[in-house]
């Protein structure tokens, strides 16, 4: 039944768990970025940071326009974290290797950070047909069809025929408006939103289940 399906993973917090501390080290980067781009101390780049974050979605969307650096710097700098303390999981490696679907990562982070944390966690790159990543998305991202879009056409796919893995439900409604079928990780502790088609506590639990 999902032989023939396309498998798409996100990455951070979906292929690995570890709470939110990939994402604290990523805001503390952010924090860094603007400190040295605008010569600011601690407080003044997290005022500067608080009134980005009213009115963006995602700091990187202020770029450009309103801040004159390159959105590509950005993400490059802040998805430079060391993330050397992921647990290894040879387990999903395994598991991944058992799908026979053809299957692709498509992350906002950079293909850099999606190397790096495929490394530590133990898990090939060989898996993924391919990375997309935030740049090749033109910085739309998963919050916007657009994103999605341009994954699909990159590589010839439809969203129909695609499942897509990721612990953020923001882009699980936004790839089932678009005819993805939808796979939660995780967030089990709350009501299924009804634009999931599937949850699962973790990755490996889900890949079980569309073997
Ligand atoms: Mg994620």
């Amino acid at each position: 039944m999902f032989k023939d399906k396309v498998l798409v993973f996100d990455l951070d917090g979906t292929l690995y768990n570890v709470g939110a501390k990939v994402e604290n080290l990523v805001d503390a980067k952010v924090k860094e970025f603007f400190k040295q781009k605008l010569k600011l101390n601690d407080e003044e780049a997290n005022v500067v940071i608080k009134d980005i974050r009213k009115r963006y979605q995602y700091d990187v969307e202020a770029l450009d326009e309103e801040y004159p650096f390159s959105k590509k710097d950005f993400m490059d700098f802040i998805c430079n974290v060391d993330i050397s303390f992921l647990p290894q999981d040879y387990a999903l490696d395994a598991k991944l290797k058992k799908m026979p679907q053809r299957k692709f990562i498509l992350t906002d982070s950079t293909k850099k950070h999606v190397l790096d944390v495929l490394l530590v966690i133990g898990v090939a790159a060989d898996n993924f047909a391919s990375i997309f990543d935030g740049h090749d998305m033109a910085y739309t991202f998963k919050h916007n069809p657009d994103g999605f879009k341009l994954f699909l056409d990159n590589y010839g796919l439809k969203a129909k025929d695609c499942l897509l893995f990721e612990d953020n439900p923001c882009n699980l409604e936004v790839a089932k408006e678009i005819g993805f079928t939808t796979v939660l990780i995780g967030q089990e502790d709350k009501e299924k939103p009804s634009f999931c088609d599937y949850r699962f506590a973790d990755i490996k639990k889900a890949l079980e289940y569309f073997a």
